[in-house]
C-alpha cells in the first residue's frame, strides 16, 4: 500500500497540477526521508516538470535537466496538495514540494519511517530504482506465465513481490485471487494452464477495473484519503464478511508481516488454511473445514448458553469466537493499518 491503482490515482491528480510548472523549492523535514546523496534534492529548485510516470510503486517527477525526484510512499506514505507555501504538517510532514500554484506535502502517518525520496540524474541512475517486476497490465500470456513460473513461490507471495509483478500488493493480491478461484498459498510451479490463464485475467481485470474506480471517485479533487480498505473490496479487509460471490465469510490467515484473506468455497475447496501461529497455539486442534469450524462454532455457543446443540448451526456468523479468542491480539487486526 498504496499499490498500482493508488499510484495511478495520484497521478492523475498530479499531472494536471504540476506538469509544466517550475518546482520552486524542496522543504525536507526529516532528513532520514532522502536516501540519495548526488545530485542534491537542491539541484531541483527552479526547474520544470516536464512529466509524470510510476516505476513500481513509486511515482516520478522528470525534471529538466535530465533530474528526477523520485517518491517512494511505502505503506504509510501519503500525499496532499495544499496552498503555496504551505507549512509542512507537524509530526507525520516529511517534506514539501513548492510549486506556485501549490504545495505538495508529503506526509507519513506511522511510528516506522520507510517512505523515502530520491533525486538522481539520468534514465540509467533512474533504472537502477527499478524494481523490475512485470507490468500485468502491458503483459501478454506467455510473459505473465513466464514470470510466474520463475520461481518457485506461493500465489500471494509471487504476486507481491515487486521485483516479479509491479505495483501489486497485499490488496490487490486478495482481490486478485478470489476472483481467479485459486488459493493464496497455492504454489507457482503448480498451476494448470487454465489457472495460469484465469490468473492472468483476474488480474488484469481487477487493476483495471480499479485504477477506473479511484479515478471516477475521485474526479478532480486531489485524493485525500487514500485507503488499503474500501468497501467495494471483496476479500481483502473483509474478514467474516460475506464473499460476494458465494456468500461464505471470508477468512483470513497472519503470517510475518502479512495476511491473507480468501473464500474458503471460491478458493480453497472449502478448507481452512492453517495459521500457523494459531495452530501452535491451539496444538492442533484447529478446523480444516468449514464443517469443522462451524461444528466448533456451535459447540462454543452452547458452552456459553449452557445447553447442547442439537444441529450445528447452518450459517457462520461474522466473528469467529474460537479464532479470535485463541489469538494474540496483535493479528485480530490488518497488518496495513486499519480495521
Ligand atoms: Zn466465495
Amino acid at each position: 500500500m498504496p499499490e498500482l491503482p493508488d499510484i495511478k490515482l495520484y497521478l492523475h491528480a498530479l499531472r494536471p497540477r504540476v506538469v509544466g510548472r517550475i518546482l520552486k523549492r524542496c522543504r525536507v523535514a526529516s532528513p532520514f526521508v532522502l536516501r540519495s546523496v548526488d545530485p542534491p534534492i537542491s539541484a531541483l529548485s527552479g526547474k520544470r516538470v516536464v512529466n509524470l510516470r510510476r516505476l513500481g510503486k513509486r511515482i516520478v517527477f522528470d525534471c529538466e535537466n535530465d533530474l528526477f525526484l523520485i517518491i517512494h510512499l511505502m505503506i504509510a506514505g501519503r500525499l496532499q496538495w495544499r496552498e503555496p507555501g504551505a507549512k509542512i504538517i507537524g509530526k507525520i510532514g516529511l517534506a514539501a514540494f513548492d510549486f506556485e500554484n501549490g504545495t505538495l506535502l508529503l506526509t507519513e502517518a506511522a511510528s516506522k519511517r520507510r517512505a523515502a525520496i530520491y533525486v538522481v540524474r539520468g534514465e540509467d541512475a533512474l533504472r537502477e530504482l527499478d524494481p523490475g517486476g512485470l507490468e500485468v497490465l502491458d503483459a501478454t500470456l506467455a510473459q505473465f506465465k513466464e514470470t510466474l513460473q520463475s520461481e518457485r513461490h506461493t500465489l500471494k507471495r509471487a504476486l507481491t513481490s515487486p521485483n516479479l509483478f509491479s505495483g501489486i500488493g497485499n490488496a490487490y493480491s486478495d482481490e486478485i485471487l478470489l476472483y481467479a478461484k485459486l488459493s493464496p498459498m497455492k504454489f507457482t510451479t503448480s498451476l494448470s494452464d487454465e489457472e495460469i490463464a484465469a490468473l492472468y485475467d483476474a488480474s488484469r481485470r481487477v487493476l483495471t477495473e480499479w485504477c477506473a474506480r479511484l479515478i471516477d471517485q475521485a474526479g478532480d479533487e486531489f485524493p485525500e484519503r487514500l485507503t488499503a480498505f474500501r468497501p467495494e473490496m471483496a476479500a481483502h479487509g473483509k474478514f467474516g464478511k460475506p464473499c460476494p460471490v458465494c456468500c461464505t465469510p471470508i477468512q483470513r490467515i497472519v503470517y510475518a508481516e502479512n495476511e491473507a484473506n480468501y473464500c474458503p468455497t471460491c478458493q480453497t475447496g472449502a478448507k481452512l488454511l492453517a495459521d500457523r501461529a494459531l495452530s501452535r497455539l491451539m496444538r492442533g486442534d484447529w478446523p480444516r473445514t468449514l464443517e469443522e469450524l462451524e461444528e466448533l462454532k456451535a459447540r462454543e455457543r452452547a458452552i456459553v448458553s449452557g445447553s447442547t446443540p442439537s444441529t450445528p448451526s447452518p450459517k457462520i456468523s461474522s466473528s469467529t469466537p474460537a479464532r479470535s479468542r485463541s489469538r494474540p491480539s496483535r493479528s485480530n487486526s490488518p497488518r496495513d493499518g486499519r480495521e
